[in-house]
């Protein structure tokens, strides 16, 4: 089947170099028997939900090998003819997107070395007119530039880039962070569009660092002014979590797969996520268990000595670079010893020593067994050398290497302070305990629920004789009922809809948007109940409590320990800020140790109202059918 017909294709055919007009490859045979066409993949606009745009994506004959333009692309290199394909990929794109007189903007894909030439055979003023003689306004138009590694004229692509913009058409950068070069062409380009690969998208709900990645790419574009569109949108959660970071556009097999026809609504499963106003919960990075945090400390590039170098050439090093604390043994690449500055100096200054010692070789006065941090370690490993035993790191400092090769020097002061901020940030952001998120991730949480209007439930928790249990069996224990809470809370709550953060001590905020939000609470309050005893020793479990102090210290007898639920139903509208629901939820928390036990809805209601409250509901739902 011909796709472009008559005089035109005979136009487009006379535009190609005399090698593709005549060739006999495969590639070149296919482009003159007008055997390639396009199929079309929406872009939508993923607040909307609307089809913004389509990219025309080329393909060869289906059912034949040269089907994907993985292959035609990998031809038409073989056969040298890669800028003729890829000029007829955009005539062919503009061609049957011109005949299929579907509305909107059209995507095509093009390398800057092809633009460069299309607008040179073209010439620069001509360009807005063959657009729109193949069917289609040139400012409908987006040119994607591909490959950004191939850009080897810069000059001449600026010149090339004058001219789309002259004719109204605009430009993106396809596949953004697939190269190294992209940052720079997006600064050079000063692109429309920017399309963030689809490395980037995929998990992204389950994948921080992709998420950290994506927030500083909308930094970038904040600065250029750059709009933002996702590729490889396959899942519901990852839409979710794209449409709750803001991010404008979006492309997928999950909103619409390539097709022989544009279409004019996305998928029925996308379409259901961008009308439910719920939002996502995000991945939380775990600061405290972020590796690579040597990479923020000084690493002093120290000389170096060999196992077989003298005392009296590990002196002369002491003695040239005066303010080196130690000295690292190296067996090629691979760190043996550390010579401590102080005490080889005290040796070396003892009478007769450089006589009988000066040249034997050093190892005899080193720690053949130093301190060897990689650069990748995390705090929890540094974390593990400030509470060793061998404390000799605090006048020797440690050695860091990287990949087991040798890099440099570290002194122990500077360890202790990175460990300690580290650990202060980490606190904040995590609770060191149970490693769920910490207040400021809890507060943005909300926020973001506040400001999409999204209905939610904030729940806080906390137990009931915590403390006498605590001081009856010690910290350890009540390190371990701490997290028994954390466990159950994050065990009965949906990952991807609801929220568990850890304010502090026993205090629990769990954040639901799951509408059985209740029975969740439910489970977690019996569970613990069932599992907390474990906790308490036989006579206590025969008791029902133990006998401690109270705040007055006065003996008196506590009931095992229990969990306790406030809740509060936030409407959309009812508070602006992360704050009021925070102090609101204490209140019902409040609410339900004065109950004792169990969930508390704040407004009065307790658990068995709850319920009765559930059923009608439930009741309510089954009527209304
Ligand atoms: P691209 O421009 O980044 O196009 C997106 C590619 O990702 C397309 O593959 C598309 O089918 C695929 N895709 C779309 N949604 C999803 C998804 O949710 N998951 C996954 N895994 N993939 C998805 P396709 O059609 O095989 O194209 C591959 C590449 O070939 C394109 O990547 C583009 O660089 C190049 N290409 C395609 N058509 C043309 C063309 O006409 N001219 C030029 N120069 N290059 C083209
Ligand atoms: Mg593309
Ligand atoms: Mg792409």
């Amino acid at each position: 089947m011909h796709y472009i017909q008559g005089s035109r294709r005979e136009a487009m055919l006379a535009m190609l170099s005399p090698d593709a007009r005549h060739g006999t490859g495969p590639l070149a045979r296919l482009m003159q028997e007008g055997g390639l066409h396009c199929v079309f993949q929406p872009l939508a606009d993923l607040r909307e939900g609307s089809i913004y745009a389509h990219e025309a994506l080329i393909r060869g004959p289906q059912g034949s090998p040269f089907h994907t333009p993985d292959v035609l692309l990998e031809l038409a290199r073989r056969e040298r003819l890669l800028l003729d394909f890829e000029l007829l990929c955009v005539f062919t794109a503009l061609e049957q997107w011109g005949q299929s007189d579907a509305p909107g903007r059209l995507f095509v894909n093009i390398s800057a070395d092809a633009l460069v030439h299309g607008v040179t055979l073209l010439g620069t003023k001509a360009l807005g007119e063959t657009v729109r003689s193949l069917g289609l306004s040139a400012r409908l138009l987006v040119l994607e530039i591909t490959e950004h590694e191939r850009v080897t004229d810069m000059p001449q692509l600026r010149e090339a880039i004058k001219a789309v913009h002259a004719c109204g058409a605009r430009l993106a950068l396809d596949d953004f962070g697939d190269g190294r070069s992209s940052l720079r062409l997006w600064s050079e380009v000063k692109p429309d569009f920017v399309k963030i690969d689809k490395y980037f998208i995929h998990d992204i709900s389950e994948h921080p660092e992709n998420l950290q990645m994506l927030q500083a790419i909308k930094g970038i574009a904040d600065v250029f002014g750059t709009t933002l569109i996702a590729e490889g949108i396959e899942t519901r959660d990852d839409l979710r979590a794209l449409r709750d970071l803001d991010i404008p556009f979006g492309q997928g097999w999950l909103l619409g797969r390539p097709a022989a026809a544009p279409r004019d609504t996305v998928d029925m499963p996308a379409l259901e996520v961008m009308h439910d106003r719920r939002v996502a919960v995000l991945p939380h990075l775990g600061q405290a268990a972020r590796p690579g945090i040597l990479r923020s400390l000084l690493v002093l590039q120290a000389p170096t000595v060999a196992p077989s170098s003298s005392n009296d050439a590990v002196a002369a090093v002491f003695q040239q670079h005066t303010d080196l604390h130690a000295l690292a043994v190296v067996d090629g690449t691979r760190p043996v010893a550390l010579i401590n500055r102080q005490q080889f100096m005290n040796h070396y200054a003892t009478l007769y020593f450089r006589e009988v010692h000066g040249r034997k070789p050093c190892l005899a006065f080193a720690n053949p067994a130093p301190r060897v941090v990689e650069l990748d370690c995390d705090v929890d490993q540094l974390m593990g050398i400030l509470t060793s035993q061998d404390q000799r790191y605090l006048n020797d400092g440690y050695i860091v290497t990287d990949n087991g090769r040798y890099l440099g020097l570290g002194t122990g002061d500077q360890l202790v302070r990175a460990v300690t901020e580290t650990r202060i940030e980490a606190a904040r952001h995590a609770n060191p305990l149970t490693f769920l998120p910490g207040n400021i991730p809890i507060s943005l949480h909300m926020q973001r629920l506040l400001d999409n209007g999204t209905e939610f439930v904030a729940c806080y928790a906390d137990l009931n004789n915590f403390k006498p249990f605590n001081d009856h069996y010690g910290y350890w224990r009540g390190d371990q009922m701490i997290r028994l809470v954390a466990r159950l809370a994050t065990a009965h709550c949906d990952a991807r809809r609801d929220f568990v953060g850890h304010v502090g001590g026993d205090d629990f905020m769990l954040i639901f948007q799951s509408s059985n939000w209740l029975q969740r609470c439910k489970n977690i309050v019996d569970e613990f109940a069932r599992e907390a005893i474990t906790l308490f020793d036989e006579p206590a479990r025969q008791a029902g409590g133990i006998e401690a102090e109270d705040r007055h210290g006065v003996r008196r007898f506590f009931p095992c320990t229990t969990l306790a639920i406030g809740a509060v139903r936030i409407t959309p509208g009812r508070f602006r800020h992360a704050e009021e629901v925070a102090n609101l939820a204490a209140v019902a928390k409040h609410e339900a140790k004065q109950a004792a036990t169990g969930v508390v809805l704040h407004g009065g209601f307790t658990e068995s109202s709850l319920g009765a409250l559930a059923a009608a509901r439930a009741l309510q739902d089954v009527l209304a059918a």
